[in-house]
């Protein structure tokens, strides 16, 4: 038996060497969705499993088959969050927030789907989402739109296409849903065994299938723009020009149905071909019914969640590294008092030169291997407190990249020597 101990399938660590992309992704993206008036929240990774499923649908992928849930032993289940829109609004609600205003939060963190994994597709993996409560008109649509293409401006990626949708009102999809039951009952021969499974339950997401011998069948489906509402009309009508005047390109693709149930009107996903079958990045749309099925007043609702392994996946096949690399300082000392000595110093050099990385050797050994391990750690500059200097109450400052000499100063010459370098 091999007992050797190993991580869960699907589920990976993120190792140092691969930290400060997303690291910097995570705070540019913080960073931008703030500068939009959003605020963070911040809710349990587990919840009632009956808050998913209320909320996410009975009839679909993450519920029928994604979720890890569990018994606890009074019989509740409970499950791990797939996503993160149910648990904002199981948050709104049961702290009444909307009533307090328009609420625009944006959260982060580990989901769970019981997936098969691939590229881009784990068992656990991140999103930042932000949703919208209280407002029902196409400007804040749209105003995602523009703050998501803002992020992809900001981080520099290209090849990234925004899809669009109107799902309609509820009563209008209820139409349409019979006129697709029609339609795909007169062919049933056709469908795969998903699909007709879905013919009952969820009727619509036969359109989402990704079975290359139904796509005739569903190219030639009757659309659901043409059994819009006046309304829904309206709205989408509005959405489009926002975006137009944004210059924001998109496309109008009638199948996109989105895989959760709680989807009215606007629908969208910014997809990208650079990373094969999983490529849509971002995905979302208004909910305006959903606070009210779950048990709130009713509040209409919109937001979307991105999908941050696909995003940096996206980064390193686009090549952009975003981390740009701080001065990095490796501060060595020999013998007792010198040790002691060089705690102070690294303690006035972190306060002096913030953003930069001081490395205060803790090997202990001779000079000589502390130039290794300082070449190792890649630093930049070499800090040096010897006998001599620790006596002359100076420091030597030795560049370890290019051709510049050591030199030897008082500790705050030292500190504007490295102020004055480029790097900080
Ligand atoms: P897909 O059709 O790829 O399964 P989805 O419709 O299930 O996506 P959403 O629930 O809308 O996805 O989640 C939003 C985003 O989160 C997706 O667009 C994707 O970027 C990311 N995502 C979803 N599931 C996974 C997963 N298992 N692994 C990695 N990222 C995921
Ligand atoms: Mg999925």
């Amino acid at each position: 038996m091999n007992n050797k101990i190993q991580a869960i399938r699907g589920m990976n660590d993120l190792l140092p060497k691969d930290s400060s992309l997303w690291l910097s992704v995570e705070r540019i993206i913080s960073n931008l969705f703030i500068s939009y008036g959003f605020k963070n929240i911040r809710t349990p990774i587990v919840e009632k499993t009956d808050t998913f499923c209320r909320a996410i649908g009975e009839a679909t992928d993450i519920v029928e088959k994604e979720m890890y849930s569990w018994k606890e032993s009074n019989g509740e289940s409970l499950s791990l969050r797939p996503e993160g829109t149910a648990g904002c609004v199981r948050a709104m609600i049961e702290h009444n927030l909307p009533r307090e205003g328009i609420q625009k939060v944006f959260y982060q963190g580990a989901m769970f789907r019981h997936e098969r994994p691939q590229k881009g597709r784990y068992r656990q993996f991140h999103q930042v989402g932000v949703e919208v409560f209280g407002a029902d008109n196409a400007k804040i649509d749209a105003e995602l739109m523009a703050m998501t293409h803002a992020l992809w401006q900001s981080l520099g990626l290209k090849n990234l296409t925004l899809q669009v949708n109107t799902l309609g009102s509820s009563e209008a999809r209820a139409n349409y849903r019979s006129v697709l039951v029609d339609y795909f009952t007169k062919s049933k021969d056709q469908l795969d065994e998903d699909s007709l499974r879905r013919l009952s339950t969820n009727p619509l997401r036969i359109l989402d299938s990704k079975n290359k011998d139904m796509q005739g069948l569903i190219n030639r489906a009757p659309k659901l723009m043409d059994y819009l509402d006046d309304e829904s009309s309206q709205h989408f009508d509005e959405f489009k020009n926002y975006l137009e005047y944004l210059n924001i390109p998109y496309q109008i693709n009638t199948r996109l149905v989105r895989g959760l149930d709680y989807y009215n009107r606007t629908v969208f996903e910014w997809t990208t071909n650079d990373l094969g079958a999983q490529g849509t990045i971002c995905a979302g749309g208004r909910y305006d019914g959903l606070v009210e099925k779950m048990g709130g007043k009713p509040t209409p609702a919109v937001g979307f969640a991105i999908g941050l392994e696909r995003l940096v996946l996206l980064l390193e096949e686009q090549k952009i590294s975003l981390s740009g690399s701080p001065l990095s300082i490796y501060l060595m000392a020999l013998g007792d008092k010198a040790q002691l000595k060089s705690m102070q110093i690294a303690h006035d050099l972190r306060a002096s030169l913030p953003g930069a990385i001081l490395y205060n050797d803790i090997t202990l050994g001779s000079f000589k291997s502390q130039f290794k391990k300082a070449d190792k750690a890649d630093a930049d500059y070499a800090l040096i407190l010897g006998e001599e200097e620790l006596s002359n109450n100076q420091i030597s400052v030795k560049p370890l990249k290019g051709q510049s000499s050591q030199q030897t100063m008082s500790l705050d010459e030292a500190i504007n020597y490295f102020k004055d370098s480029t790097n900080v």
